[in-house]
């Protein structure tokens, strides 16, 4: 798709550097926003700098980017990723305390009694499928891996429900090994920015890991899937709030009238609660707010 010949007024600026935006307030707006150039005129070398420039702007609009999953452990990670297939991540969040309270290692969970487990995963639907993963993932675990998560790409692609995008949450999180997550917010967005036409989730992740040096994968990862949470919605994105405007080849998908895009912002971008119910400092630092328990709100 050719560039929008809209150009993208009162665009957010994001905060600065070190000094994280207040997320509940609405950013500056941005002086030249002008569209960005069509695709098919943009060189390799041009198109790597516009997608390295989206992420540090993404970088200073989210500083505070994170797996938005509670976890303690690569256990826990590991199990709430596998859970979060088909609902929100703030429903798994929910439902993870009661889980992990009552099995709280993989020893635990690979003896339960599935009905228990059922019973508790009820609000994450699926929850009989779940519970045969959860429980299959922990037993595999348990024989053959010591009890321990492994560190390694390959061990953990063999786990029962566990594939490439469950593996790179573990690995970037837990584990500090960089690694593109490629759900369904990264698809999205990174088509409207034309860093790549593939649409199969494997050649998405080569495309746009050759972009970026492999040091940038994990944060990377939590800044794209943070702006679609956000801001760049499936259906409305909210163009007219967005600080990478200016650089995007889709403004104008959504809407782009600055007053009406700022309704449509999400969590702490909105002024409402995020989606961890334990979230780290610094996001709480910046002003967001934790999720309420489940039956809470
Ligand atoms: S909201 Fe999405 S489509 Fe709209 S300008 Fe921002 S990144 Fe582009």
């Amino acid at each position: 798709m050719a560039a929008s010949k809209k150009t993208p007024a009162g665009t957010a600026a994001p905060g600065s550097a070190g000094k994280p935006a207040k997320p509940d307030k609405p950013a500056k707006p941005v002086k030249s926003a002008k569209p960005a150039k069509p695709a098919k005129e943009e060189s390799r070398t041009a198109l790597v700098r516009r997608a390295r420039r989206i992420n540090r702007i993404l970088a200073e609009t989210y500083p505070y980017a994170h797996p938005e999953l509670d976890y303690d452990n690569p256990f826990q990670l590991l199990v709430a990723t596998v859970l979060s297939a088909q609902t929100t991540d703030l429903r798994v969040n929910q439902t993870t305390p009661a889980l992990f309270a009552k099995y709280p290692t993989p020893e635990d969970l690979a003896a339960a009694n599935p009905e228990e487990v059922e019973e508790i995963l009820r609000p994450c639907g699926f929850f009989r499928a779940k519970t045969k993963s959860v429980m299959g993932l922990s037993k595999a675990l348990v024989e053959e891996f010591g009890g321990e998560v492994p560190g390694r790409l390959e061990d953990l692609v063999k786990l029962p429900g566990v594939g490439r995008k469950t593996a790179f949450v573990v690995l970037g999180n837990a584990f500090g090994r960089p690694g593109i997550t490629v759900d369904t917010h990264f698809q999205r967005l990174v088509r409207r920015w034309k860093w790549t036409d593939a649409t199969d989730p494997d050649k998405i992740e080569a495309a746009v890991g050759a972009l970026f040096p492999k040091s940038d994968w994990t944060m990377l990862s939590h800044h794209v899937i943070w702006h679609g949470r956000r801001i760049c919605h499936a259906r409305k994105p909210a163009c007219g709030a967005c600080p990478v405007a200016p650089l995007c080849p889709a403004y104008g998908e959504g809407e782009t009238d600055p007053e009406k895009a700022k309704k449509l912002l999400k969590y702490e971008k909105g002024g409402f609660p995020g989606q961890r119910l334990r979230p780290p400092q610094a996001y709480l630092d910046a002003g967001g707010r934790p999720a309420p328990p489940l039956g809470a709100g």
